[in-house]
């Protein structure tokens, strides 16, 4: 069975710009960015969507912020402010289907989103 894009770099057997790594969260630059500032911020386990998440993965969901907050302040966008999203499924917007923490900043934010 094809492996998720995502997790395809999360096992770096697909290239991309990675900004943070540990061991169990890696964080990349989108491929399309959508601000000038966009970096991805995912578990290296494969969770599909928002939707999956379970109580075993509490301390992983506070972590993935913890890193958003960590390369916001390393880029220089956390005075002005950024934005977090998670996209869960269709409605939500979500295209690739292994979680991931989008972290946008460098511009100001329209609300209410699109
Ligand atoms: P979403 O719509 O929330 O599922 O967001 C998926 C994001 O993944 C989009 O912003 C895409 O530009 C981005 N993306 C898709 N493939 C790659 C890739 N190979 N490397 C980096 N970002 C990607
Ligand atoms: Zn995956």
């Amino acid at each position: 069975m094809d492996e998720c894009v995502f997790c395809k770099i999360a096992k770096k057997e697909i290239p991309a710009d990675v900004i943070y790594e540990s061991e169990d969260i890696i964080a990349f630059k989108d491929i399309k960015p959508k601000a000038p500032h966009h970096i991805l911020i995912i578990p290296k386990k494969h969770i599909p969507t928002l939707d999956d998440i379970t109580d075993e993965d509490y301390s992983l969901i506070g972590r993935m912020f913890l890193v958003a907050r960590d390369i916001a302040r390393s880029i220089g966008i956390s005075e002005k402010g950024y934005r977090t999203v998670f996209n869960c499924k269709s409605d939500g917007g979500q295209e690739v289907y292994h979680l991931h923490l989008h972290l946008l900043g460098g511009r100001k934010m329209h609300w209410p989103p699109g």
